[in-house]
């Protein structure tokens, strides 16, 4: 496909941007460039059919099914994106005076009330900008907690061996050590081996819950117990709190600090290259720590406020604002029967999926999930030479788009799925008839599942040079 610089006419143009309404302004001489700049020079219906072709060559919940597991693919009602569209929330400056944006500020005071209600938090700030950021922020929290407590030896964090990848990272950036802890063989906290690592040393333990493998650890209140009474806090990785909304609360579950993505369970895509959403919240005691610019009620109206010991800023203003209208106008929408309905409808449907899978493919972890499950191809890898990835790959020529692969690494051969709430039990069954029609062929033609996709226009790009050597820049010829 040719890029826009390759389509570029000299001379050829569009009228996008409307008549400038402002004096027009003279830079200083300094301040100019030398040489014109160069941009591609091209018609609108050229321009249009190039993001036209863009479009047709990705796969999005629109196109069809999407279990990208731990990514919450589902359907968001077209409301959300439309209510965040409002010019009232679009045309506004985050340094314009406050009795301009009081609608706004209720809009951040309300989601916050919301998500802390729904979490069992009491206090919640919107700066981060993803789950990731947010990590960072809580973990942040929690080193101030015990510097502001003179208890310097606490370095560690603990973090399970089924935990996202984003959570040692977010430790180690934050200045802690990691320390890691095994599962056990029903893939929860291995409540021996937690005890052997907590001590004076500990700061707080990272955890998600349910796990990466889509499982409840029923072990909860005695893991966070641990921690409390070996001095350290707890961090809830509330990155997919698709299967529990409603239904039971970090908070409840001993948790003193959390991140959300907005940008999964709460009504914005993941990964779909737009802004996310990871607020913060936390317990009471380490509200004063939060980032700076909380909305507050002051005489009937809102104010920004700093909290008295803010670690700072993380992030300009209040976050990523539209994605979080996004989320109040979803959880108000739904409200509180239709947020519990939502959990539900979602762990049926993954348990519904694993059942019928596991008539030919292997689950490891076989009980029943939360809103996602993992698969583990290394059985059939070893019979047929076919790998997950091979499945993931063929499993594009029905316009599925791949389950999430090689993940979490205590599973080999890995495929995670999680279908979503969104989905009718039909389309579950096609993909279902799809994935079991491939593990045959895997007997037949593994030759064929090898060189898989087929109808694709990219098949299988190299990975590792697309990561570490990405394009970037258009070079010019001339
Ligand atoms: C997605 C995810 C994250 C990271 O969220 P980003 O917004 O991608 O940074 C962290 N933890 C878990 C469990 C996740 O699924």
């Amino acid at each position: 496909m040719k890029l826009l610089f390759e389509r570029s006419v000299n001379g050829r143009q569009l009228d996008l941007i409307s008549e400038l309404s402002v004096k027009e302004y003279k830079l200083d001489s300094k301040l100019l460039r030398n040489s014109k700049l160069r941009l591609p020079e091209m018609s609108e219906v050229d321009l249009s059919r190039h993001y036209t072709e863009f479009a047709k060559q990705t796969h999005g919940v629109n196109d069809g099914f999407y279990p990208l597991g731990s990514c919450t693919m589902k359907y968001n009602p077209r409301i959300d994106e439309e209510v965040a569209s409002f010019e009232k929330f679009t045309q506004i400056h985050p340094l314009q005076p406050l009795e301009t944006i009081q609608g706004c500020m209720e809009v951040i005071k309300k989601a916050e009330e919301l998500l802390c209600e729904i979490t069992g938090m009491n206090a919640m700030s919107f700066q981060p900008a993803a789950g990731a950021h947010g990590e960072y922020l809580g973990l942040l929290l929690i080193r101030k907690y015990h510097q502001e407590r003179n208890d310097h030896e606490r370095i560690n964090i603990i973090v399970p061996d089924s935990a996202h990848g984003t959570n040692p990272a977010s430790a180690t950036m934050a200045g802690f050590n990691v320390i890691n802890v095994a599962s056990n063989e029903n893939g929860g906290v291995d409540l021996d081996e937690l005890k052997k690592v907590v001590g004076k040393d500990t700061a707080g333990l990272m955890l998600t819950n349910p796990n990466t493998l889509g499982l409840f650890d029923p072990n909860i209140l005695e893991i966070t117990k641990i921690i409390h009474e070996a001095g350290g806090l707890c961090y809830y990785d509330g990155a997919n709190m698709n299967a529990i909304m409603g239904r039971v609360r970090p908070g409840d579950m001993g948790f003193d600090c959390i991140h959300l993505n907005l940008h999964k369970t709460f009504s914005t895509p993941h990964g779909g290259g737009g802004p996310g959403s990871g607020p913060v919240g936390c317990k009471d005691f380490l509200k004063e720590y939060l980032p700076m610019h909380m909305v507050d009620e002051k005489e009937g109206k809102y104010v920004f406020k700093n909290p008295s010991n803010s670690i700072g800023q993380v992030r300009s203003y209040y976050g990523n604002f539209l994605v979080v209208i996004k989320a109040l106008t979803y959880i108000l929408s739904l409200g509180k029967q239709g947020l519990r309905n939502a959990s539900e409808k979602a762990v049926l449907n993954a348990n519904y999926m694993a059942h019928r899978l596991k008539e030919s493919y292997t689950l490891p972890y076989d009980s029943t999930c939360m809103h996602e499950f993992v698969l583990s191809l290394e059985d059939l890898k070893k019979q047929t030479g076919v790998s997950a990835m091979d499945i993931a790959k063929a499993s594009l020529d029905y316009g599925i788009h791949p389950p999430t692969m090689y993940f979490p690494l205590i599973v080999h051969e890995a495929l995670m799925f999680e279908p979503a709430e969104t989905e009718s039990r039909q389309a579950i069954d096609e993909a279902v008839d799809i994935y079991l029609e491939l593990y045959k062929k895997a007997f037949e033609d593994p030759e064929y599942l090898h060189s898989a996709p087929h109808n694709c226009l990219i098949g299988r790009p190299d990975e590792t040079s697309a990561a570490r050597n990405p394009i970037l820049k258009y070079e010019f010829n001339d």
